[in-house]
């Protein structure tokens, strides 16, 4: 997961100051020392890192900080407060013209993910924002980059504008707007020529594209495990086009998190999505708040919910809790959760999610679990519908073939019977109490 490193040493250096009754200034100074030294590992900027510590130590040996009940835990927040700060602050809002259709550049270095990018904002501001938004291809140079967006196109059933590659980026973008102004798009998304480096010849051209399209936004798309370089590349991007965001890519990767840290700091451009896979729907507003909480180890519930809201059916969870009421809930029901809960996204990324869930032992072998998951489920999937309802019925023989089916252990199996068991008498459990705070009038 992205900011690992980061995270495990900034939770473990406030750890020790949290649960001060007092804390000295030798204190914080120790305390700085270590978040400087973990910042400039995880490769953000050495003159951010140098600013972010200024501030929060003068804010940490302040009197508000000091005369506090708790004052180890307001380090803590103030750490968060500036962290989030450096990563600008608010979620920034993706601009709306006033005379339609509102136009975005996409501009970015080849390989950055610029293409696939376009094709997962488009599919955002669709799905999210329900907006009907044309791709334009106007990446004329590198091989292949028209195909792949009309590919991606094709994949999202959106119109994709391309006149080729023998046509000029800039007659072809001039050409795109008044297409999407006859065909009623409100959003158009400019899939931009990349180069391997920054040229002045490219530049040249984006200058022209954004002379004629007067775009309302210009997104730059860069790779998150770059680092620096991202840093660097944006700061030139911006100076010569004047950028309105950024989009970091491959966020799902192992970053170290500089960029992520570094790039609204120096550029003053703030990042607005950042790209965590290879899939279309792969994308999301970046909440800096949420992101500093989650290096924090304070978790970033609201994240896990409005997953939760987006892919769990509400109509099942309904069902599952008569269910589970009535103590109905069999085999089948438990393999449907399972697929639920992994529709949400890894077990690991799920986990970051949670506060403090990086402290809990064991946790960081997730991805075992994940393995033992799929294994679970195959097992289900090797037993016919009745013993699924009624395993009682799962004689030696029907073990073994559910064994060899699945490819496990009939230990395995008899293991999986027993913590279902388990489950079955928890859900008794739960709801025999819940029952009983009603029948006493307790809350609803
Ligand atoms: P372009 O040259 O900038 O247009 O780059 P592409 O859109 O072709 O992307 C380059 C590669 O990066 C492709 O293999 C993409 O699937 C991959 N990619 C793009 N965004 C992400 C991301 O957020 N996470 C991961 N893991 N891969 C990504």
């Amino acid at each position: 997961m992205a900011f690992e490193g980061l995270a495990d040493r900034l939770q473990q250096t406030l750890q020790r100051i949290r649960g001060k009754g007092k804390v000295t200034e030798a204190d914080v100074k120790e305390m700085m020392r270590e978040v400087r030294l973990a910042l400039l590992e995880a490769d953000v900027n050495f003159k951010v890192v140098k600013d972010f510590i200024k501030r929060v130590s003068e804010r940490a040996v302040g009197q508000d900080v000091m005369q506090s009940l708790t004052p180890g835990q307001q380090v803590v927040k103030v750490v968060q407060e500036e962290l989030t700060a450096l990563m600008g602050g608010e979620q920034s809002k993706i601009a709306v013209s006033n005379r339609p259709p509102t136009v975005i550049m996409m501009v970015g270095l080849q390989g950055a993910g610029k293409t696939t990018t376009t094709g997962k904002l488009a599919n955002l501001l669709r799905k999210k924002y329900n907006r009907k938004p044309l791709l334009v291809a106007a990446d004329i140079y590198r091989p292949a980059a028209i195909k792949q967006l009309e590919t991606l196109g094709k994949q999202l059933s959106m119109p994709v504008f391309s006149l080729g590659d023998k046509v000029s980026p800039v007659e072809i973008a001039r050409q795109a707007i008044q297409h999407a102004r006859d065909e009623h798009h409100d959003y158009v998304l400019i899939d931009t020529a990349g180069r391997l480096h920054i040229d002045e010849a490219l530049m040249d051209e984006l200058q022209q594209v954004k002379e004629i399209t007067k775009p309302d936004e210009i997104f730059l798309v860069v790779d998150a495990m770059t680092g620096q370089d991202a840093v660097n590349v944006a700061q030139s991007f911006h100076e010569q086009l004047g950028l309105t965001g950024v989009v970091l890519t491959k966020l799902d990767g192992d970053t170290r998190g500089g960029a992520a840290l570094s790039i609204k700091a120096v550029t003053n451009t703030p990042i607005k999505f950042v790209g965590l896979g290879e899939k279309l729907d792969a994308l999301e507003p970046f909440h800096p708040e949420r992101m500093a909480s989650r290096i924090l180890g304070m978790g970033d519930v609201l994240t896990l919910i409005e997953k939760a809201q987006a892919t769990v059916d509400a109509e099942k969870a309904k069902e599952l809790e008569q269910k589970m009421r009535t103590q109905s809930f069999t085999l089948d029901d438990f393999l449907d959760q399972l697929g639920q809960v992994r529709k949400l996204g890894p077990l690991d990324e799920l986990l970051g999610m949670l506060p403090g869930a990086n402290k809990i032992k064991g946790l960081k072998d997730v991805q075992v679990d994940e393995k033992q998951i799929g294994r679970v489920e195959a097992i289900i999937r090797s037993m016919t519908m009745a013993e699924r309802e009624n395993p009682d019925i799962l004689n030696a023989s029907r073990k073994r073939r559910i064994a060899k089916g699945s490819g496990t252990t009939v230990p395995e199996l008899n293991r999986l019977l027993k913590q279902f068991e388990e489950m079955k008498k928890m859900m008794k459990m739960m709801t025999g109490m819940q029952q009983k705070g009603k029948k006493k009038g307790g809350f609803k």
